[in-house]
């Protein structure tokens, strides 16, 4: 057995852990095969050495914002995200869970409008004799779908 050291922001994590007992039925089998992969201590059960999180939004919740807006981690892509809480721990879906909360992290999404390409130099057009000679069409896009729309195009006479 792997014995870890563990801070205190795991130690109050593996304290929700041991509140609840709830475990889905692959751990409970797991458990039973007792081939050294899966063992349980203090209430707390370990999947290859990693700590089972059980399906509980609260600690998720907290796992993954400790991972991912702590001031010395700064908000990192959901690849080098995974990468920090599957050290410490497993449960199933996590690469999901980690992908969504990097989708869901207003500053990110900020981020990654910044660093997108600057539209092009606009060409303003000659200054028109008389109505209909100068026309443009402008489309603006991808815009966040709204009923299903994502574009749209602006005509200037
Ligand atoms: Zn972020």
């Amino acid at each position: 057995m792997i014995k870890r050291k563990t801070t205190v922001e795991e130690n109050n994590i593996l304290k929700e852990i041991r509140r609840n007992a709830t475990r889905e039925k692959e751990v409970v089998q797991a458990l039973k095969k007792e081939d050294g992969l899966t063992w349980e201590e203090d209430g707390v059960v370990y999947i290859e050495g990693r700590v089972y999180v059980l399906n509980n939004k609260k600690i998720l919740e907290e796992i993954l914002k400790k991972n991912h807006e702590s001031v010395d981690i700064g908000h990192p892509g959901q690849h080098r995200m995974l990468e920090l809480p599957k050290r410490t721990y497993w449960w199933p879906g996590l690469k999901e869970d980690v992908k969504k909360y990097v989708q869901g992290c207003f500053k990110c999404q900020q981020n990654k409008v910044q660093h997108q390409r600057k539209a092009g130099e606009l060409h303003p057009l000659d200054i028109p004799q008389g109505p209909w000679q100068e026309i443009s069409i402008d489309i603006i896009e991808p815009l966040p779908k709204s009923n299903g729309m994502d574009a749209i195009m602006v005509i200037v006479d």
